[in-house]
């Protein structure tokens, strides 16, 4: 392993406590920010509905308050008034004025969720795995190689982006959660099913986790029996929103001894930072979490949607790709803001967001081209926007699946009508075909789901 005695002895034990802020700060913030008190009560009557938390340091170290509201930082963690539909955030906010009761809010609230497909993709419809006839709930399967666990402890964020496509995770809706502590079941599961070689804990964060606790999940993982496993993936936003986490928090070093662990029993220990402006990379603090991360031997890869009024910019990606690649971070996807939650608010057409990659990729090195997208992570699969071009004299999208429910479709180009206003793939047509290649081939999944959901996929 690569001992912590080998890091540089730069950080200071002293650093900051967590401290959250949550929606019984949002009056004070959103004063802060120059919001006057009907506006305020409009972000309140949104906060109602999506999850609104942050902490001290991105408060303090990220947000410009200066440019608040408009500042991109303040924009991903603070909701907008107009996030949801006008005639949803005035009835709220009337009952809210009026003092309404608690439970008449959050019926309120519940009735807006419903509408806002809080579970995308399919994820509890066709993710979830059986084992010995029984559901495993907290898991989930889509690819083959692939399983997702969403620790029971790790639902949870340092603090929350207004985008979020979990929002359901968050929200007080015991049923739209998905989460395990079992461990036990999970390994009989995957000692079941060679064909999966990676495990992405999930959430949430799994960083907000203590590390006893984070250990729970990963040190099974490492069972000489779990041969399969040749890769453990953590995905966590806790670089941008909380890097004490891997330097002066009371168990940060605890963490990288674990991290170690994986590295020493010979199997990949990848974190999937999500960045989703510059400005998260700035603080020194980042730099040392993750120079602290890569001595252990794991990799970091990082991700994002593109957001609009966040993130819409080529320079923007083309800046973060540069330093994440400088910093010794390895550039992954650019994703497309999922069919969830506030989508309309955000999304940016698959037409622009393909421009605004096109030029990112365009004017950065080699080194930070490992970079995919801008990619949908939809029902059947990851599927990438290649470019737009004319086939045939027709204006086209060209696009391929990066990854696939079906595994004969990874890789494989095909092609959709270009609308310029699309955000979505089901907003797409299929070009030159009568349907596209994952609707015509769901007989062919690999026995991952039962024969009623295969049926209902066609
Ligand atoms: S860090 Fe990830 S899971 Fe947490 S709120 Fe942001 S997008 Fe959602």
């Amino acid at each position: 392993m690569t001992g912590l005695h080998q890091l540089a002895p730069e950080f200071s034990r002293s650093g900051a406590r967590y401290r959250a802020y949550t929606s019984k700060h949002l009056d004070e913030l959103t004063a802060r920010a120059g919001l006057d008190a009907s506006e305020r009560l409009a972000v309140k009557a949104v906060a109602t509905v999506l999850p609104f938390r942050t902490n001290e340091y991105v408060v303090e170290r990220l947000i410009d308050w200066n440019a608040a509201p408009d500042d991109p930082i303040y924009r991903l963690i603070f909701p907008q008034a107009d996030m949801l539909p006008g005639r949803d955030v005035g009835h709220i906010a009337g009952l809210l004025a009026r003092d309404a009761p608690a439970a008449e809010v959050r019926q309120a609230a519940h009735v807006v969720r419903t509408r806002l497909n809080p579970h995308p993709a399919g994820q509890l419809a066709f993710n979830i795995p059986d084992l010995a006839d029984e559901p495993l709930p907290g898991v989930q399967h889509k690819y083959p190689e692939t399983v997702l666990v969403f620790p029971r402890q790790g639902q949870t964020c340092h603090a929350y982006c207004t985008y979020c496509f979990r929002w359901a995770q968050f929200v007080d809706e015991p049923d739209l959660k998905m989460a395990t502590s079992d461990m036990a079941r999970i390994t009989a599961y995957l000692r079941q099913h060679p064909e999966v070689t990676s495990v992405l804990i999930t959430g949430g964060d799994p960083m907000i986790m203590s590390t006893p606790v984070l250990r729970r999940y990963v040190e099974p993982l490492l069972d000489p029996q779990l041969g399969n496993i040749e890769s453990i993936r953590i995905g966590t936003k806790s670089l941008g929103y909380w890097p004490q986490r891997f330097v002066t928090d009371h168990d940060a070093d605890d963490a990288l001894r674990l991290f170690g662990e994986v590295v020493a029993a010979d199997k990949c220990l990848a974190l999937m930072a999500h960045f989703s402006h510059p400005r998260e990379l700035e603080p020194a603090l980042v730099a040392q979490a993750v120079r602290r991360i890569r001595s252990t031997g794991a990799v970091i890869r990082t991700q994002a949607p593109l957001i609009r009024s966040i993130n819409d910019d080529s320079a923007i990606w083309a800046g973060m790709w540069r330093t994440q690649m400088r910093m010794g971070m390895v550039p992954y996807y650019m994703f497309v803001e999922r069919d969830t939650g506030p989508q309309g608010y955000f999304a940016v057409p698959l037409a622009r967001g393909y421009q605004i990659f096109r030029d990112a990729y365009a004017s950065v090195s080699g080194l930070c081209r490992t970079v995919r997208g801008p990619s949908m992570s939809a029902t059947p699969g990851k599927v990438c926007v290649d470019g737009v071009v004319e086939v045939a004299g027709e204006k086209v999208f060209a696009l391929h699946m990066i990854q696939a429910r079906n595994p004969d479709l990874v890789g494989k180009p095909f092609f959709a009508r270009f609308d310029p206003t699309a955000i979505w793939l089901s907003d797409l047509e299929p070009a030159f075909a009568p349907r596209f290649p994952f609707d015509s081939v769901p007989d062919q999944l690999p026995g991952l789901w039962g024969p009623e959901v295969l049926a209902s996929l066609t």
